[in-house]
Formats: structure tokens, C-alpha cells, sequence
């Protein structure tokens, strides 16, 4: 079959949820994927960063056919030998007293936002029903009927109603906004440190650290969406870590948790939050299996002993020090922190697709993020050379 052919059958029996860029990947090694027909690509959306570590790590690679050929789900009907270890680590890695291991990132985002209204009448003593979660505009949480509730994107809501009450709606990088939309009912803020689909948008200095004090201040919980900024990608492990005393009450996490081989997600919290769920409250048939595990843990361990945030830190500054330095007329602005990168086209210009499309043709693979941004992610395991080399591209495209 030819590039083409995968493109009509993908059509005929795939529903339309996707505008795909043409290209049918084969084979993925590292930063390197191939296409059907052999030609190669920098990947620079890593699966919307669950690739941090790369297309088929070895070390990844071969935990996964160990652990699939000794046990690869036992349910949480029976306990298993992997998941322990994997929890361990994680909440050491995270700083945090428990976990709950669910599969991908919109399941774990539903479980915090569970868990907060748990944790609001259990412990707050919020009236029955009366629980309250604040969240930014233009957030992206996942797909979830109750996860679009809280969506401001119109195209994500339409015709999917209706929708679960009890969301209040604020604006980003704002935080006297959230001051302000607190009320006695309010159990939680949950909010993306950086917001990744919104088309990489970085908050004000000092912003998480002025919403852990208000959040301090009047007993809500502070819940971090790290699914795609976090484990590395921004330049440190999470990246609630470039400010101070920012630390939130529950992380959640996803995608790269899994290693880009296997769908792991998790909410990481305080024993006074994730204590709120007693047997029954809550649970996943697959969350937590001794595959998924065994593989999260894997992941988890080549992030730190590759240095990923680190070298993410390094050159996501020398990156984004070269792309700056390109004259193009069409750039409205680049930001970013790490390795995750946007370059904002300006209207004028048209919108970012045809530039994704030419990027395509010369090899790099990137996505763009609502019509104006393109997502800049390589995996976290890329060297300085590449970078020199999809400078060049990047140039070539946006210099047109
Ligand atoms: C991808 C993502 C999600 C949803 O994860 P899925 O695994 O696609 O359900 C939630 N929040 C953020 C910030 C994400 O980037």
C-alpha cells in the first residue's frame, strides 16, 4: 500500500476526528521517525510530548516485552508485584505522600476533579452538591463529558451537551481573577502551568506562586495539570519548579508517564487529599496493571538518568535563542520554556498549517496548536546538532 491508500482506508473507516498531516509513519527510533515510503522526519511534536524519551527506548523497549511475557494485568481485584515500586517512585519523584494510577491523562484529570469534591465535603465541609473547581479560560483538560463542561473552546462543547455544573470559568495568568471567583463552595483551581494547547501560552512571573498563597489562603486546593508540561519537558521536572514556594496539593500526569509506549496516568497528592477514596469510590480496570507499570516506572528512571529536564533547559534556550535570531516576516512571537516551543504566526501571514505542511516536506515534523502556533516538542533526548539542523529548516520555511 502507498501513502495514499493508508490516507483512503483511514478515511473509509476511521471516524473524522482528526486532520492529520499526510504522512503514515512506519518506524520510530529516537528524535527519527520514518514514513511508509522510507523518508525521515524530526519529530517535533512528540505525541503532544508523551514521547519525552524518544521513539522506542531500548532500555523502555525491554521492560515492556519482560514484563508482557511474566504478567500484564491482574486488575486491582488482586494486588500485583510492579505497581508498588512504580507509585514509590513516582511520588518521590514528585515530592507527594500517595498516587492513583489510571490510563490516560483525561481519566486522571477526572479523578482530581473527584477527588476535590471529596475532599471538599469530607474535609472542607462544603454543603452537599454545592462543590465549585475553578478553571482558566482557553484550558485543555482532555475530552471527558464533565472535562468539556469545563472547556471554553466552543468546537470541543458543540453538540455534546449537557454538561456537568459546577465549573467557574477565569481568565489565565490572572490572579487576583482568582482571588476574586472564590467562594465558601469553592474546593479546587485546577490549571496548566503553562498552556500547552491553548498554543504554548506562559503565565506572568511570580503567577503560580501568588495562586499557591490564595489558594493557601482560603483552604482550595491547587491542582496542576502537568500531562504535557511535565517530566522534563519545560526544562525541569515539573514546571511548577521555575517559581518559588509553587508547590501544588495534586499533580496530574500523563503521557510521557507512560514512556510513548503504553497509556499511564496518575493523580499525585497529599495523604489529606487522595485519602478522602475508600474502597469502591473509584477505580480503573487497567490503572495500576503490572505492564503499564513496569513500563511508567522505566520511564520515570531513564528521565532522570538521562538528565532530560536538564538538557531539555540547555538547549531549549539555545533553540529558542537561534529561532529568535531568524528574520522572518511572518513570526509574531516565540516563547516557550525548555524544549516546548511556540512560534506564532501572524494573521497577515494566513494561519500555521502551510508552514507545518513545508516543514513536512523538508522533514521536520511539527503541529500547529489552534490556527496560529506551531508546537515546536522534540523528544527530551535530542542533541545540539539536531537542533542546528531544524534551525536550518525552520529558517528555510519561515524566512519564505
Ligand atoms: C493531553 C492532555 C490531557 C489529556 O490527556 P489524554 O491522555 O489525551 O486523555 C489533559 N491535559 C493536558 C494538559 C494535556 O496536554
Amino acid at each position: 500500500m502507498k501513502t495514499k491508500d493508508f490516507i483512503a482506508q483511514s478515511a473509509k473507516y476511521s471516524a473524522n476526528n482528526y486532520n492529520p498531516l499526510p504522512v503514515v509513519i512506519a518506524n520510530g527510533d529516537g528524535i527519527w521517525v520514518w514514513d511508509i515510503e522510507g523518508k525521515k522526519y524530526l519529530d517535533c511534536l512528540s505525541a503532544y510530548s508523551a514521547l519525552n524519551q524518544g521513539h522506542c527506548h531500548p532500555e523502555i523497549i525491554q521492560v515492556l516485552i519482560e514484563q508482557a511475557g511474566r504478567a500484564t494485568l491482574t486488575s486491582r481485584a488482586f494486588m500485583n508485584d510492579q505497581m508498588g515500586d512504580f507509585l514509590q517512585k513516582l511520588c518521590e519523584m514528585c515530592e507527594m505522600e500517595m498516587a492513583l494510577p489510571m490510563n490516560t491523562g483525561a481519566e486522571a484529570v477526572e479523578t482530581a476533579l473527584k477527588a476535590a469534591r471529596k475532599w471538599g465535603y469530607q474535609v472542607k465541609g462544603v454543603a452537599a452538591n454545592q462543590a465549585e473547581i475553578i478553571v482558566c479560560r482557553d484550558n485543555f483538560h482532555g475530552r471527558t463529558i464533565s472535562i468539556v463542561s469545563a472547556s471554553t473552546e466552543e468546537q470541543y462543547r458543540d453538540g455534546f451537551g449537557p454538561f456537568t455544573p459546577g465549573f467557574k470559568v477565569i481568565d489565565f495568568g490572572n490572579a487576583q481573577q482568582l482571588e476574586a471567583a472564590i467562594t465558601p463552595n469553592t474546593v479546587a483551581f485546577l490549571v496548566e502551568p503553562i498552556q500547552g494547547e491553548a498554543g504554548i501560552l506562559v503565565p506572568p512571573e511570580s503567577y503560580l506562586t501568588e495562586v499557591r498563597k490564595i489558594c493557601s489562603k482560603n483552604r482550595v486546593l491547587f491542582i496542576l495539570d502537568e500531562i504535557q508540561t511535565g517530566l522534563g519537558r519545560t526544562g525541569k521536572l515539573f514546571a511548577y519548579q521555575h517559581e518559588k514556594n509553587a508547590k501544588p496539593d495534586a499533580l496530574i500526569l500523563g503521557k510521557a508517564l507512560g514512556g510513548g509506549v503504553y497509556p499511564v496516568s496518575a493523580m499525585v497528592a497529599s495523604r489529606e487529599v487522595l485519602g478522602v477514596f475508600k474502597p469502591g469510590d473509584h477505580g480503573s480496570t487497567f490503572g495500576g496493571n503490572p505492564l503499564g507499570s513496569a513500563v511508567a516506572r522505566k520511564a520515570l528512571d531513564v528521565i532522570l538518568k538521562e538528565k532530560l529536564a536538564e538538557n531539555s533547559q540547555e538547549l531549549g534556550q539555545y533553540f529558542m535563542k537561534q529561532l529568535r535570531a531568524i528574520a522572518s516576516p511572518h513570526v509574531k512571537e516565540i516563547r516557550g520554556r525548555g524544549l516546548f516551543i511556540g512560534i506564532e504566526i501572524k494573521t497577515s501571514s494566513g494561519p500555521a498549517r502551510p508552514f507545518c505542511e513545508r516543514l513536512m516536506d523538508l522533514g521536520v515534523l511539527a503541529k500547529e496548536t489552534h490556527a496560529q502556533t506551531i508546537r515546536l516538542a522534540p523528544p527530551l533526548i535530542i542533541k545540539k546538532k539536531d537542533i542546528d539542523w531544524l534551525v536550518e529548516q525552520i529558517k528555510e520555511v519561515l524566512e519564505a
